[in-house]
């Protein structure tokens, strides 16, 4: 008997859900509700089967959000009755070194991501704000949390542990924890499937290039190193954030342009990446665009990304002593030819080689022939990846 799962990932004005029949994994039905805790009105859009429909609603909260959503499914008889439901699983963004896999939340572990707000502050919150919603319009159904750092949790410490003085991890919890483990995970898992290898025989590199993005290293089937850090403004350049940057231009600016805590911290995470060195767009379409009407800044911001992905691709496959396998995943990385040729330029003495019309068509395998490293172009779903953890710990 096929059971319903819902998975659900909340955002500070924003809850996305999706549907899934599990163990066929086929997708019910899948929306989003935008505008959320604001002054305006709220916006639902969803999809189901045919049926595709977006409209306004009253001002709504959150949890106003999720019983309109439950009523909705009734209504339309996506669901039969609210008991269907077996699971709704949730997307969290930070576990800390509390969960290094995903859960069902009960008393002590919601207590728990609360406690990591602090660590998430812009995250964590909402993210509770959509398990508390669901927990009280459905108190009889399991939630399960699965956490963007759970999978990185089997890093070595030489990986995560920063070279400061080690009071600030042990008192602090500074470290890095990484994140997209969710995305790492499932793409490294479905290269796995569609080499028809066990994951824990290959040395995988996972490159997530959305608008945030980051790299894992994936060997023995676990997370060995990533670029993201204590936070997710760490490593590549992103479409808004700086990625790593020396550390003493934070203070530089406090001390010289009289630039706040505050005031450094948007800079990083809203002024800078694609957006700021080009200064037209933190959409990669756009300085794709703008590069090939020979902006130069457009070109550089280009170069710095691709630089940054290659470089990055490099470090990993010295640190896991060779690399069988690279991934494309996310908004860039599926979408984008020109992109994935950048970031693989000059890495054929790695083994690492592409074929033009297979990368140009976007196949699944886009490596020349004969050449050692697989590359590959995976479709990413997070959505799933809750599903699946869900089901199971249901
Ligand atoms: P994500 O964060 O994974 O949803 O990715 C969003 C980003 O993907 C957008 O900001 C775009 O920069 C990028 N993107 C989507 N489609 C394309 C495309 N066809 N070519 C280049 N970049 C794309």
């Amino acid at each position: 008997m096929p059971t319903k799962i819902m998975s659900i990932n909340a955002g500070s004005s924003s809850l996305k859900f999706q549907l899934f029949e599990m163990p066929t994994e086929k997708t019910v039905a899948k929306g989003l509700f935008e505008r959320l805790g604001s002054q305006d009105n709220a916006v639902f859009s969803y999809s189901f089967g045919t049926a595709k429909e977006k409209k306004e609603l009253n001002r709504f909260s959150h949890k106003e959000a999720v019983d309109f959503l439950l009523n909705f499914l009734i209504e339309k008889k996506i669901l039969s009755s609210l008991e269907e439901l077996k699971g709704v699983g949730h997307r969290v963004a930070h576990g800390g070194e509390a969960f290094p896999h995903s859960c069902v939340i009960g008393i002590q572990e919601e207590a728990v991501i609360d406690e990591l707000c602090q660590l998430a502050p812009l995250h964590n919150p909402v993210n509770l704000v959509g398990i508390r919603s669901f927990k009280e319009a459905l108190p009889g159904v399991k939630q399960v949390a699965v956490f963007d750092t759970a999978f990185h949790q089997t890093m070595p410490s030489k990986n995560y542990i920063y070279p400061i003085p080690y009071d600030y991890y042990t008192q602090d919890g500074i470290r890095k924890y990484g994140f997209h483990g969710t995305s790492h995970q499932y793409v490294g898992d479905e290269a796995a499937k569609a080499l028809g290898e066990q994951v824990e025989s290959l040395k995988i590199i996972s490159c997530h290039l959305g608008n945030g993005a980051s790299i894992c290293a994936i060997k023995n089937g676990k997370s060995f190193d990533t670029s993201m850090g204590f936070t997710p403004l760490a490593g590549l350049m992103m479409g808004t954030r700086c990625g790593d940057i020396d550390p003493s231009i934070l203070t530089y600016l406090q001390k010289n342009k009289k630039m706040t805590p505050e005031d450094v911290e948007a800079m990083m995470n809203q002024q800078s990446g694609f957006l700021g060195v080009s200064q037209l767009s933190n959409d990669s379409r756009d300085i794709l665009k703008a590069a090939s009407e020979d902006n130069p800044q457009a070109r550089l911001a280009l170069d710095i990304f691709t630089n940054r992905v290659k470089t990055t691709i490099g470090a990993y496959a010295a640190e896991m002593g060779g690399i069988d396998v690279v991934i494309f995943t996310a908004g860039i990385g599926e979408n984008s030819a020109e992109i994935r040729q950048l970031c693989c330029s000059d890495l054929a003495f790695l083994g690492i080689e592409l074929d033009e019309n297979r990368n140009q068509e976007g196949q699944s395998f886009i490596q020349k022939d004969g050449k050692s490293v697989y590359v590959m172009v995976i479709p990413t779903n997070e959505e799933l990846k809750i599903a699946q953890d869900t089901f199971e710990l249901v």
